[in-house]
């Protein structure tokens, strides 16, 4: 089963895709991770990435669909993925249906008072990759032992920009897939545990 989850930046869906995975026992792909990793092992699609990621602007549709199109032929694949930040623009969802057309689109929503206020706060595991809110933190580190940090586009300046291109490039997604019949809404309000109950029930229904 290939699943997709689209929403705001800082709605969760990071947060809810690693609880999902291991639900459902499918690969968590996130685009961001792999480029932010890629921008630290200084490849080619890092050094890409690099130019457009840290003003909040989206990477080149056929970079991203490059990188994510070899990451779904890899073998753990087989069975299906969470594909978490991609598609994010209608060429990007065009050029999905071409190699995997998704099973099911999760959508996650929330208002923008609070995505600035998770924005601002979040702190991302520099080893497992997990992120959390300051308001929720009980020490300096990740329960792994990884040191956290803020993520480079984590301002709130930086968040306006991804906030608009959401809206313009990423929006018209909906409408993609609810024509198609693919299309869930859960609201991303409330705690993980019931935002993930919320994400289960759209999943059943
Ligand atoms: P994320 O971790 O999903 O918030 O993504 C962080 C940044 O990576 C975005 O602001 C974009 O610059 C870039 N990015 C991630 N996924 C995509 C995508 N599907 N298309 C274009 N850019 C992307």
């Amino acid at each position: 089963m290939l699943i997709i989850l689209v929403g705001p930046p800082a709605a969760g869906k990071g947060t809810q895709a690693g609880k999902l995975v291991e639900y459902l026992n499918i690969p968590h792909i996130s685009t961001g991770d792999i480029l932010r990793q890629s921008i630290k092992d200084k490849t080619s699609l890092g050094e890409a990435a690099l130019l457009y990621i840290n003003k909040g602007e989206l990477v080149p549709d056929e970079v991203i669909t490059a990188a994510v199109k070899e990451r779904l032929s890899q073998r753990d694949c087989k069975n299906g993925a969470l594909l978490d930040g991609y598609p994010r623009t209608i060429r990007q969802a065009e050029a999905l249906e071409e190699f995997a057309p998704p099973d099911v689109v999760l959508d996650i929503d929330a208002d923008r008072e609070n995505l600035l206020k998770r924005v601002t706060g979040r702190r991302v595991c520099d080893k497992c990759g997990l992120s959390f809110h300051i308001d929720n933190l009980k020490g300096q580190n990740c329960r792994c032992g990884g040191n956290l940090y803020i993520r480079d586009d984590d301002t709130a300046e930086v968040f306006e920009t991804r906030l608009d291109n959401y809206q313009r490039l990423t929006l018209p997604l909906k409408q993609y897939y609810l024509k198609r019949g693919k299309l869930r809404t859960v609201s991303g309000e409330g705690t993980r545990d019931e935002v993930f109950e919320r994400i289960i029930k759209a999943l059943k229904d």
